[in-house]
């Protein structure tokens, strides 16, 4: 990759002030695919000038300049998909089918939201009908921190970069270094696209080096982190000091609860979308609750479902599921299999160790757990693979109450066909989003939690907002 070790600051292409070598290892094979630079103090330092730089006059931008940028990047994005598929397998291990069709094809269905919301978006308007001396100005919050992970890298990297720009802010990313190179791709993109100097600035490096700078450096006005909730709380107390605006996108353990009257598919659907992206998305329905009468015969579909699932590398086309990211991740699965067993959960479909006739790569065994309790370490912590716990319950009250227990707050599922019980469960959701029978939102909606899954939403105009500041105004001279 051309620019792989370099960063991409006032516009330019640049090379590491305070660099150090790191292998990006291809989850498959366990090789090194390509060699990033981790940068320090100074690179940070000075992506964050040239953004600071810009800010005088990216903010005063008009909504047509934004728009016309927008529409740019959509269009190299778009001729150079493909590509971004290929970078996102190799680099997480995403298949190369879902990595083309839904990993990276992600980025353009958040562009074209944000162009829609941006050409909806009224940035100046009166606060109430009859307040003509009243005006309520949105205006750009500033200089933007922007820190995403690996799981979903161009997904979590669009919806902050995106609404950022059309918001008139500039920015510093600092993709996962676990998942570095979409992001460098995805710079070529803004380059070809012709951002402006300093608007959009990209510094590889680890949480603890540029992470770490642009949490706590009195230049950066907002950070917007999504990944896990012990960095979230880092960055939270980093940015203290100088009260920043922190969006933090978090972890997620999602119950589905599937009622005795749920669809014939609701199981197996429940199943396939635990292992989805290998088990690594925030919003998995990784909880499956079921109404006892139905039990028995949920288990065994989630264990025939299960062992239908193939596992294979991400090169290949086809509709199997990935290996995991790392040796980390897949040690810590590994461990929280093994404490799934131990605390007595019953093991119903796959386990330990890598899938029969692999052993190389971070290949791990779609694995169903039932007869679990909430307290059960598999049912109370994120455990990011193709693991499902499922336990039974009596009544709609307790299924509620097993769902809410948990310190997560994302996504929760409800399989029902009573219209009235699905709404009135809906409502009784302690998380950012419910999802009923399979059905997602549609279009713009806003992504994000309640409790420690985080406090931000984005997407659509709630995502545009979060990089807002709101300024009233009294005595205005309408029409002046
Ligand atoms: P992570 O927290 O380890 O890393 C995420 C990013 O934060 C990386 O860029 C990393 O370098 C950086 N980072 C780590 N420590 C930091 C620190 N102290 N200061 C500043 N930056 C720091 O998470 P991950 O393993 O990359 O991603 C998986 C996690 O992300 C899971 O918990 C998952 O649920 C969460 N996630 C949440 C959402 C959401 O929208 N809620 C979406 C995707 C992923």
């Amino acid at each position: 990759m051309q620019h792989a070790r370099q960063f991409f600051i006032d516009g330019k292409w640049t090379d590491p002030i305070d660099g150090t070598d790191f292998p990006v290892i291809d989850p498959s094979t366990e090789e090194v695919c390509e060699t990033i630079s981790l940068g320090g103090k100074a690179d940070a330092e000075a992506a964050i000038a040239a953004a600071r730089k810009a800010f005088a006059s990216w903010s005063w931008s008009s909504k047509a300049e934004r728009l016309d940028l927008l529409k740019s990047i959509r269009e190299v994005y778009a001729r150079r998909n493909e590509e971004m598929g290929h970078a996102i397998s190799m680099e997480m291990g995403a298949p190369l089918d879902m990595a083309i069709s839904s990993q990276a094809a992600s980025g353009i269905e958040h562009i074209d939201d944000f162009i829609r919301t941006l050409e909806d978006f009224e940035f100046e308007g009166r606060k109430n009908p009859g307040t003509e001396e009243d005006r309520i100005l949105h205006e750009p919050i500033g200089v933007c921190g922007l820190i995403t992970p690996w799981n979903w890298p161009m997904n979590q990297v669009t919806l902050k970069v995106i609404p950022a720009i059309a918001a008139g802010c500039t920015m510093i990313l600092k993709p996962s270094e676990q998942a570095p190179l979409s992001s460098i791709l995805f710079t070529e993109f803004l380059a070809e696209a012709g951002v402006p100097a300093g608007v959009y600035n990209m510094v590889n490096g680890d949480g603890a080096g540029v992470g770490t700078v642009l949490s706590g450096h009195p230049d950066i006005d907002m950070v917007s982190f999504t990944g896990s909730t012990r960095a979230g709380i880092a960055i939270s107390r980093n940015a203290a000091d100088t009260i920043k605006r922190v969006a933090l996108e978090l972890g997620g353990k999602g119950a589905n609860i599937v009622f005795a009257d749920a669809d014939e598919k609701a199981v197996k659907r429940g199943v396939l979308h635990c292992f989805n992206n290998t088990g690594q998305s925030c919003n998995a329905p990784t909880r499956m609750l079921v109404e006892r009468s139905r039990y028995d015969q949920a288990v065994e579909e989630a264990r025939e479902t299960a062992e239908k699932v193939a596992v294979d590398i991400a090169s290949k086309n086809g509709r199997h599921i990935g290996p995991v990211v790392n040796e980390i991740q897949f040690n810590k699965i590994q461990g929280l299999i093994e404490a799934g067993i131990k605390e007595g959960a019953r093991l119903v479909a796959g386990g330990i160790g890598r899938p029969e006739g692999i052993n190389r790569g971070y290949f791990v065994r779609p694995t169903v757990f039932a007869d679990c309790n909430n307290q059960m370490t598999v049912m109370r912590e994120e455990i990011f693979g193709p693991v499902l716990s499922m336990m039974p319950f009596d009544s709609e009250e307790e299924a509620i109450a097993i769902a809410n227990d948990t310190p997560y707050g994302l996504t929760n599922y409800i399989q029902t066909q009573d219209g009235a019980k699905a709404n009135r469960v809906a409502r009784r959701m302690r998380t950012g989003m419910v999802d009923i029978n399979g059905k997602f939102r549609s279009g713009p909606a806003p992504f994000g939690g309640y409790k420690m899954s985080g406090n931000g939403r984005e997407g659509g105009k709630w995502g545009l907002e979060d990089f807002l500041e709101v300024k009233a105004v009294g005595g205005w001279f309408p029409g002046a």
